[in-house]
C-alpha cells in the first residue's frame, strides 16, 4: 500500500510531490502519481504552448522547486541571460520555466513515480482510499486530488451547434489541438478577451498577417495578474479565512478574479500589431454562425456579419467542479461535504474527508482566488506538509 497516491501530474500534482518527498519525509517508493499524459506536466506544456506565450504571467517565486529562489538559481547556473525574466515581477519566459520544471521532475525522480493511467473510481478502504484506474486499483492511505479544469474547455453554444454540423471551429484547449490545424491561408476569428485569446491571435496573425481578426465582448482590461497580489498573502488572505460562510468567500472570490484581462506588456504588443496591420480588433460579441456551402462561416455579430475560413475559440474553461463521474459517485457515496457552488468544503489542512485531500480549483474555498495558480499550488504545499507530518 502506498503512503500518498495523487491524482493528476500538472503543475499542482508535481510541486506537491516534491512538497511531500521533501519536506515530509515522503518515502519515493511510498509515493505514486497517476496521470493519463505521457510524461508529467504535458497538459501544461501543451496549453502554454499552444497559446504562443512566451512568459509567464505569474512571478519568478512562483514555480515547482521547493525553494522559491530556485529558478533564479537555475537561470544563472544554466546561462539563461537578463532576457529570461520580464519587467518588475520578473516574469520568466516559458522556455526557463519549463526547462527547470523537466530538471525538478528529473532531480527528484518523479518520473518513476508516475504511473501513466487516469481515475475512474474512488473508494473507502479500512486503511485508506483504492483508486480504478485503467492500470488497475491502486491502494494509498492517503489520496491527493489534484486535477484541474484545464481539460473542461469552454465552448459556447454557437460554437458547439457550428462543431456538430462539421464547421471549421476548434478550441484552443481541447485535446490534441495545435495551431497547424487550422485551414492555411484561410481568413481567422480568434474568439475571446482574455490573455490566452490576445496571445494566440498575435501568434497566428505573425504566420498570417492581415488574415486574424480578434473578437472580444469588452474592451481591453490591463491588469498584471489575475487576481490582485493581496490575495498571495495575509493582506487579504486573512479576512477570507475568518469568513465561515462558503457562500460569502465565493462571492469574495468572484470579486476578485479579473477574468478576460491582460497584463500591460501583451497589450502593448496587441496594440502594437493592431497598428502595423497585422490583426484586426473587432468589439461585439457572435450571435449565430452560420456554416456556408463552400466551407466558410458566417459569424453573425450585434453589428455585421464577419466571413472566415476558420474559428478559434479562447474562450477559457468551464467553471464547474472537476472531476467529473467518478468523483460524483465518491461525492454521493461517502457524503463528501460541499459548499452551495458545489465545490468541496475541506478543512485547514485542505482535507476532505479522513485520507482524502485536495489542491488546485477543488481546494479554492479554502485557499482563495489565486489557488488555480502556481502561488496556489504553494499555498497548498505549505498546509500539506504539515498534515503529511502527521
Ligand atoms: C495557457 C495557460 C497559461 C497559464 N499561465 C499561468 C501563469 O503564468 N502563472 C500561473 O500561476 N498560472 C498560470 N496558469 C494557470 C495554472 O497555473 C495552470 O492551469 C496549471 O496548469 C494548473 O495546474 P494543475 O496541476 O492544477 O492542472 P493541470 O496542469 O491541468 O494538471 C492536471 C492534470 O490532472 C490530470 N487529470 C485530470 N483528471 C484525471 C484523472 N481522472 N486521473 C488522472 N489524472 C487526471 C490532467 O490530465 C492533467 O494532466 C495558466 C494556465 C493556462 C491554461
Amino acid at each position: 500500500m502506498l503512503d500518498w497516491l495523487i491524482i493528476g501530474g500538472g503543475i499542482h500534482g508535481v510541486h506537491l510531490a516534491c512538497v511531500l518527498l521533501g519536506k515530509a519525509g515522503v518515502a519515493p517508493e511510498r509515493l505514486r502519481i497517476l496521470d493519463p499524459h505521457e510524461r508529467l506536466l504535458a497538459r501544461w506544456e501543451t496549453c502554454t504552448a499552444t497559446t504562443g506565450m512566451e512568459f509567464l504571467r505569474s512571478t519568478a517565486v512562483h514555480h515547482v522547486a521547493l525553494d522559491p529562489h530556485d529558478l533564479w538559481h537555475y537561470a544563472r547556473r544554466h546561462g539563461f541571460g537578463e532576457h529570461a525574466f520580464l519587467g518588475r515581477y520578473q516574469r520568466p519566459a516559458l522556455d526557463l520555466f519549463c526547462d527547470h520544471s523537466r530538471a525538478q521532475i528529473a532531480a527528484a525522480g518523479l518520473d518513476r513515480l508516475h504511473v501513466r493511467g487516469r481515475a475512474s473510481g474512488l473508494h473507502r478502504t479500512e486503511t485508506g482510499w483504492a483508486v480504478e484506474s485503467d492500470q488497475g486499483c491502486l491502494a494509498a492511505r492517503r489520496v491527493l486530488l489534484a486535477i484541474s479544469v484545464t481539460e473542461q474547455p469552454r465552448w459556447p453554444a454557437w460554437a458547439a451547434t457550428l462543431r456538430a454540423a462539421g464547421g471549421p471551429v476548434w478550441h484552443l484547449y481541447e485535446p490534441g489541438f495545435q495551431r497547424d490545424v487550422l485551414p492555411h491561408g484561410a481568413v481567422l476569428a480568434v474568439i475571446g478577451g482574455g490573455i490566452s485569446a490576445v496571445q494566440v491571435a498575435l501568434a497566428l496573425a505573425h504566420n498570417a498577417p492581415g488574415r486574424v481578426t480578434l473578437l472580444m465582448r469588452h474592451p481591453l482590461r490591463v491588469t498584471d495578474f489575475d487576481s490582485p497580489p493581496g490575495w498571495l498573502g495575509p493582506k487579504n488572505l486573512r479576512g477570507f479565512l475568518a469568513e465561515p460562510n462558503l457562500e460569502r468567500r465565493r462571492a469574495m472570490i468572484a470579486g476578485a478574479r479579473q477574468p478576460g484581462s491582460v497584463p500591460d506588456d501583451v497589450a502593448r504588443s496587441l496594440r502594437r500589431a493592431e497598428q502595423q496591420g497585422l490583426l484586426q480588433v473587432r468589439r461585439d460579441q457572435v450571435q449565430r454562425a452560420l456554416l456556408r456551402s463552400d466551407g466558410a462561416v458566417d459569424l453573425e455579430l450585434t453589428e455585421g456579419t464577419l466571413r472566415v475560413g476558420g474559428v478559434l475559440l479562447a474562450t477559457g474553461f468551464e467553471q464547474h467542479r472537476p472531476g467529473g463521474p467518478w468523483l460524483d459517485a465518491a461525492i454521493a457515496a461517502y457524503d463528501l461535504p460541499l459548499a452551495p457552488c458545489g465545490y468541496p468544503r475541506v478543512d485547514r489542512a485542505l482535507r476532505w474527508a479522513p485520507g482524502l485531500y485536495v489542491t488546485g480549483a477543488l481546494a479554492e474555498l479554502e485557499l482563495g482566488p489565486a489557488a488555480r495558480n502556481i502561488a496556489g499550488a504553494r499555498h497548498a504545499g505549505e498546509r500539506l506538509a504539515i498534515a503529511a507530518a502527521l
